[in-house]
């Protein structure tokens, strides 16, 4: 799923959305920590979590999938030697370079920040709070700021393959897609990720 502000601003639905998004989910974060969030990531890819959330379980819910990738990318989301953070980071690197493989396209310049929230009401509310709509949804890309929303209960490889995919083609794409396009070739991709 995701969820296109843009073109809702374009087309005049500015008044629906009284305040930026980044206020709005700065607000929907706060509402929810007292503690400030940690991050983790590189130049390519920032993942956003609050202190509660264990990294071991962050780390084994993306790890469902035995996807092609090289012997130097397994070994470094694989090798305990490397820091747990780094490993996850590693992860990540290699569900988006398969994402990409698969697209056969490799935008630059692409950052994408992921919000893990500790729940699944968590990212409902957060959801609410930038659509103004409720969804049961696992996670959501939110192209104004390059955004995945998700939750430690929701987030698997497959969860975080869809969405990537959203931000490549938004990336790619002068024209970005249909949203029922978008979401044939996410899908397209998730059920493409164990393949050669
Ligand atoms: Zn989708």
């Amino acid at each position: 799923m995701k969820i296109k502000l843009l073109s809702l601003m374009i087309i005049g639905f500015l008044a629906y959305f009284p305040a930026p998004l980044r206020a709005e989910d700065t607000a929907a974060i706060n509402a929810t920590a007292t503690t400030p969030w940690l991050s983790i990531g590189n130049s390519q890819i920032k993942v956003i979590y609050p202190p509660e959330i264990n990294l071991k379980k962050l780390e084994a819910r993306l790890r469902g999938r035995d996807f092609p990738v090289s012997s130097a990318e397994r070994d470094l989301f694989s090798n305990r030697k490397y820091h747990i953070e780094n490993r996850i980071v590693a992860r990540l690197g290699a569900i988006l370079s398969r994402v990409k493989d698969i697209l056969g396209v490799n935008p630059d310049q692409m950052h994408i920040i992921i919000k893990v929230f500790r729940n699944h009401k968590e990212l409902a509310d957060a959801y609410q709070g930038i659509s103004g709509e409720r969804s049961n949804s696992r996670a959501f890309y939110a192209q104004r700021t390059e955004t995945i929303y998700t939750s430690i209960q929701d987030i698997t490889d497959s969860v975080i393959a869809h969405e990537m995919d959203h931000a490549v083609v938004d990336h790619y794409f002068k024209f970005v897609p249909t949203e029922k396009i978008a979401e044939l070739l996410a899908r397209d991709v998730d059920s493409r990720l164990d393949g050669e």
